[in-house]
């Protein structure tokens, strides 16, 4: 096995863990420069098939996993990796991915007991993303004893929404009583790809007005203003907004009754359909998978084409919509899996949106794939980016940030003392 002779090679990395309710994924990342040292992922957990995958130094290591195939059993072979690659002085904090912060985290935060009981309240909110995410913070603090944790919340970066985007048109109690309101997701992936287009329009974010379309398996738009979220198309749980890879995205709320009083489903019946069954898998009864899809199309499958084209409807007509929250638009980011590299998807969105000025070249969108970014906009036409998310490196640079100010703010405190 591979052991480091310089652990100072890679000093003050970040340890970003990401806990989902069936995988861990983790990276160690150096926080300025966003250069990846390790890197890997564990899943099928709570299976016998789990299994832990890491890269390191250019080279791939696999295991399976021993029972009871859990979150805890994938942590512990990773630090038993970072042990042998000698990486463990190299770090120095660890950041925690944590999906819901409800209203009262908007800012990445240091984890304390406290912070960690109100993470297990917020699990009534996300039931299969904040209790892994725990597992994940406790693991790393019975590893890692002497190092700072801290999370960064996904619904951070929409906590800037004002009331008329995310108070739903219900009784107003629900809102104050049990937190029913629009919370939004994805907000560090939000988040990056929209500093990365200040970047590229070479003016501060806090002036940048953009719509950005993070397309994977999950998916979501936001609508920043003034580089703040002001509108996102996931709600208070992550089956709002546009069609997804199993999620169905909006549907008319009656239908939920007509399954249940009508075809006798149950409650899981229908989370179970909402969440697993629908979307680009369901209306193509064929896959979840948008390269499937797209090759299944081309060979003529009209089940594939009719989720393709639903899924490309359903994104302009969230694009168009959401133009209604800004007086100017910079322009439009497509990221995640889909978003970076279907051209097909792309030129489909941006086709329908001609009214907005948005108009594809085709050249541009063909060469803005695998891995490869790039304005894939007309000539004289609405800027159109291709932006790989990175979020990963936020939580690694915004835990940095984090432990860099405390401890200012500690040595000021020393000063004045
Ligand atoms: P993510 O959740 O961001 O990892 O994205 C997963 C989605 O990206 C899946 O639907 C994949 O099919 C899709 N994807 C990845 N590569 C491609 C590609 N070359 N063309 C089309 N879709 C892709």
């Amino acid at each position: 096995m591979n052991t480091l002779s310089s652990p100072t090679l890679y000093e003050n990395a970040i340890l970003v863990i990401n806990c989902g309710s069936s995988s861990v994924k983790f990276s160690l990342i150096h926080p300025k420069t966003g250069q990846t040292i390790l890197s890997g992922l564990a899943e099928c957990l709570l299976a016998n098939d789990a299994v832990i995958k890491i890269k390191f130094d250019n080279e791939q290591y696999n295991q399976a996993l021993d029972a009871p195939f859990d979150h805890q059993s994938a942590l512990n072979v990773l630090v038993k990796y970072l042990h042998q690659f000698n990486l463990v002085t190299s770090i120095s904090a660890v950041g925690h991915r944590v999906v819901h912060g409800g209203e009262k985290y908007s800012e990445p935060t240091l984890i304390t007991e406290e912070v960690e009981s109100a993470i297990e309240s917020l699990a009534k909110l996300a039931p299969l993303h904040n209790p892994a995410n725990l597992i994940g913070i406790k693991a790393c603090q019975k590893a890692f004893a002497h190092l700072k944790q801290v999370a960064i919340f996904d619904t951070a970066f929409h906590q800037s929404m004002p009331e008329k985007a995310f108070i739903y048109g219900l009784p107003y109690d629900l809102y104050k009583q049990h937190g029913v309101r629009r919370y939004g997701f994805h907000g560090t992936s939000h988040y990056f790809v929209a500093k990365q287009a200040a970047e590229l329009l070479n003016k501060p974010l806090t002036e940048c007005n953009l719509i950005s379309a993070h397309l994977g398996n999950g998916c979501s738009i936001t609508v920043i203003k003034n580089g703040r979220s002001v509108d996102t198309s996931l709600g208070m749980t992550p089956v709002e907004g546009l069609m997804m890879g199993t999620r169905s995205g909006d549907v008319d709320a009656g239908i939920i009754f007509h399954l249940v009083e009508q075809l006798g489903y149950c409650v899981n019946d229908v989370v179970r359909l909402l969440n697993k069954k629908s979307g680009l898998l369901g209306v193509s009864q064929l896959s979840n998978d948008c390269r499937t899809l797209e090759e299944a199309m081309l060979s003529g499958n009209k089940q594939a084409e009719l989720a393709l084209t639903i899924f490309c409807y359903r994104i302009a007509k969230y694009i168009a919509s959401f133009s209604a929250s800004l007086t100017e638009l910079d322009g439009l980011i497509f990221t995640g899996g889909i978003g970076e590299n279907s051209s097909w998807v792309r030129e489909k969105v941006i086709e329908q949106l001609s009214l907005l000025n948005f108009n594809v070249s085709d050249e541009k969108n063909q060469k803005a794939r695998f891995g490869k970014s790039g304005n894939i906009a007309a000539d004289n036409a609405r800027n159109c980016w291709v932006i790989a998310t990175n979020e990963e490196w936020v939580i690694a640079e915004q835990t940095n940030n984090l432990l860099e100010s405390s401890l200012q703010n500690n040595q000021q405190k020393n000063i004045k003392a």
